[in-house]
């Protein structure tokens, strides 16, 4: 398994000091391994995308010392891979369509059902009558995709999280819009780029398991994880734009620059003090992913 990495933003907005700090835990987890750094925009929510971010953010990924390896694909480019994943699937009877509504899925699974988590797919349209599918397919709702994954269990070892366990429930591999949903994209993308550690942000650990379990139905070799806490605001909330400046931008326009930027969060990771300027080149000789488990 390589050691190579990536970032995968999804240029819907300006990208924030967390997601820079994530950026960098990244690729300092693959540098450190003299591994390839990858970047991959994840454009698949074409509503929300906005073609000036692909460059903005690039740009502020290099502002802050960043580099990356080959050219940067585009999930929007890619459709064809996602197609054939789904017909692996298809062919292993893994896929059925589902024609819920969100709020039907919300009073469905307010009920408890067996091993799932609160909120999980309860599995409503998986074993229609004949008549009760024909109903659906006559109306004007669109069926999304959902997997069989009959409540499988997960257990992975997170790098950065320590030991994971997880049950999978029947989730959306392609949405009603026709949008193939994130959990399938980025399984396929990261098999296919040969990515052996996805480092990205804590918020995604949930949705491990299920990638676990689709790297498995579709001989994909998994990746190791690791989950890297996300910067919290002085509130202790997530950092959001309500903490006021929170991108380079707005940074700079308060005298800071990206390589002061860059300092402030290598000392969040626990490299170097405060006021000490280190080079990227210098980070990556101090990196120790066991350092920053511990501090984490
Ligand atoms: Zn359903």
């Amino acid at each position: 398994m390589s050691a190579d990495g990536r970032f995968a933003p999804s240029p819907t907005g300006t990208l924030h000091v967390g997601n820079l700090r994530t950026a960098l835990v990244a690729w300092l987890f693959a540098r450190s391994q003299d591994a390839r750094y990858l970047v991959r925009m994840e454009d698949l929510d074409t509503g929300r995308v906005r073609e000036r971010f692909y460059d903005e953010q690039l740009h502020d990924l290099a502002a802050i010392g960043l580099d990356w390896d080959g050219p940067v694909v585009r999930q929007s480019e890619r459709i064809a891979l996602y197609e054939s994943a789904l017909e692996v699937l298809r062919s292993r009877g893994l896929i059925y369509e589902c024609w819920c509504t969100r709020a039907e899925i919300r009073e469905a699974a307010s009920a408890p059902h067996g091993d799932l988590p609160e909120g999980a797919y309860p599995g409503t349209c998986r074993e229609l009558t004949a008549r009760e599918r024909a109903e659906r397919e006559a109306g004007a709702r669109r069926p999304a995709l959902r997997v069989r994954a009959d409540a499988a269990r997960v257990a992975f070892e997170d790098r950065l999280a320590g030991h994971q366990e997880g049950v999978v429930d029947d989730f959306v591999v392609r949405r009603n819009d026709g949008a193939f949903a994130y959990n399938l994209a980025v399984v396929v993308d990261d098999g296919a780029q040969g990515i052996g550690e996805v480092v990205r942000g804590a918020d995604l650990l949930d949705s491990t398991p299920r990638q676990l379990w689709l790297c498995d139905r579709l001989g994909i070799v998994a990746p190791r994880h690791a989950h890297v806490a996300l910067v919290l605001g002085p509130d202790g909330a997530r950092l959001a734009k309500r903490h006021g400046a929170v991108t380079l931008a707005e940074r700079a326009a308060q005298g800071q620059s990206a390589d002061d930027v860059r300092d402030e969060l290598a000392a969040s990771l626990g490299i170097g003090a405060r006021g000490e300027h280190l080079t990227p080149a210098e980070l990556v000789e101090r990196f120790s992913a066991t350092a920053l488990r511990q501090a984490a």
